[in-house]
């Protein structure tokens, strides 16, 4: 177990400069990956590239620097489409996983009556959404927070128009049943929406055999810079969904131009008015190039391992509950979230302890999960979240530290 963690770390180790870092003489331990991951180097020169050398704007300019920005950023969506198994038509480039499930909850046109079925464990993204747009309709939790699953088909009813999940939980680590959801969302005509933000860069994901019809995610998670991320959709949807933002570069024909007349383009350049995220959009293909030259296998035989190694660490230090800890490793990802019992500590200063003594850079606090520390009665959590260049010297460190607070 640790030769495996510790093979696939130490390969991608160098190309992180951000762990080179050091706070106080301390090398920062960065297990903040549930947040946002650091980027490799082929991710950053290739900002810098664009930056340096390709500056200008896409699809516009017929000069020979338009065409190579537009290029490069051609082939970025080419290569996030290819990642989940889409063709690049099918993918709208977006902020992120909030406005990609923003935009599907827009697009559906839901009215106040109609349900939209989600696990009380979602990320504020996949919950607020569909309370300003339809109506929530929660499904339950165990004390652990991870969703009751048998009780998907008896919330969907005649009102349901979306079965709404995240691939894997940001608080638990827990991977959806996706194919089971799948199953019985279509069984009674209802689409599913996958939240894979915090999938898309620990699981092969092909979105033709998860079988889903939405499907959301960050590049700032997986490896590329923020500001910008995908909302992927079969054509259909795409074809018929109404506009939420229009103005320049989403437009074929404008025929009443003094009236303010248009003709929007196909998607998904319709849904991409004005000019979208060059660097980071060039940057996301980059880091999905150096996902793919690693190899998703590898990431998840790495995850496998971490998952083990992190979790038994944790369970076995009195004075600290880790949820979901029963779960088996093939049903989630290395990510762990904990409540330390140390007298007259909060889970933030127990997070900012383990900065300051130790270098170890954890999150705390609800992680925009309010519902379900409400429903475990959790007055906040610390998260883990390793990824693939973490090490088992630094989950050492980080339970040496929540050993010494608890303790
Ligand atoms: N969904 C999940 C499961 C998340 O963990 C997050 C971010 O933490 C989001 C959605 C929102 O992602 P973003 O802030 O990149 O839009």
């Amino acid at each position: 177990m640790k030769d495996t963690i510790d093979r696939h770390a130490e390969r991608v180790r160098p190309e992180f400069p951000l762990l080179k870092r050091e706070f106080d003489g301390r090398p920062v331990v960065f297990l903040d990956n549930a947040s946002t991951t650091p980027k490799p180097r082929s991710v950053i020169d290739a900002v810098v590239n664009v930056l340096e050398r390709s500056t200008a704007n896409v699809h516009r300019g017929v000069h020979s620097l338009g065409e190579e920005a537009t290029r490069l950023f051609d082939e970025a969506r080419r290569e996030v489409a290819s990642l989940i198994g889409a063709t690049p038509n099918e993918i709208v480039l977006v902020r992120g996983t909030t406005e990609a499930i923003n935009f599907v909850a827009n697009g559906l046109e839901l009215g106040p009556e109609d349900e939209v079925v989600f696990p009380a464990s979602e990320h504020h993204a996949n919950w607020i959404p569909w309370r300003v747009h339809g109506k929530p309709v929660p499904m339950p939790i165990d004390e652990d927070g991870v969703p009751r699953w048998e009780t998907l088909a008896s919330l969907i009813t005649k009102k349901t128009k979306l079965v709404s999940i995240g691939h894997v939980s940001n608080v638990t680590g827990a991977i959806a049943p996706v194919e089971e959801v799948v199953r019985i969302a279509h069984e009674h005509g209802v689409p599913v929406l996958l939240d894979a933000a915090q999938s898309l860069s620990h699981l092969p994901l092909d979105v033709n055999k998860l079988g889903v019809d939405f499907l959301a995610a960050s590049s700032h998670k997986a490896f590329g810079p923020s500001g910008v991320g995908l909302l992927w959709s079969k054509k259909d949807f795409l074809a018929k969904c109404p506009l939420y933002q229009v103005g320049g570069g989403m437009i074929s024909l404008n025929n009443d131009i003094d009236v303010g007349g248009f003709i929007p383009r196909d998607a998904p350049f319709k849904f991409e008015a004005g000019t979208p995220a060059i660097e980071a959009t060039i940057g996301f293909g980059a880091a999905v190039k150096w996902m793919r030259a690693i190899g998703m296998d590898a990431i998840r035989e790495h995850d496998i391992a971490m998952s083990k190694y992190l979790f038994e660490g944790l369970s076995d230090i009195k004075g600290v509950r880790v949820l979901a800890k029963k779960l088996p490793v093939e049903k989630r990802i290395a990510l762990a979230t904990f409540v330390v019992d140390a007298p007259a500590m909060t889970q933030e200063s127990v997070a900012r302890a383990l900065c300051d003594m130790f270098g170890v850079c954890v999150s705390a606090g609800f992680h925009c999960t309010h519902v379900l520390h409400a429903r475990t009665h959790l007055p906040g959590t610390v998260r883990a979240s390793p990824h693939l260049f973490n090490t088992t010297a630094e989950i050492d460190l980080l339970l040496e530290g929540v050993r010494e607070i608890a303790g």
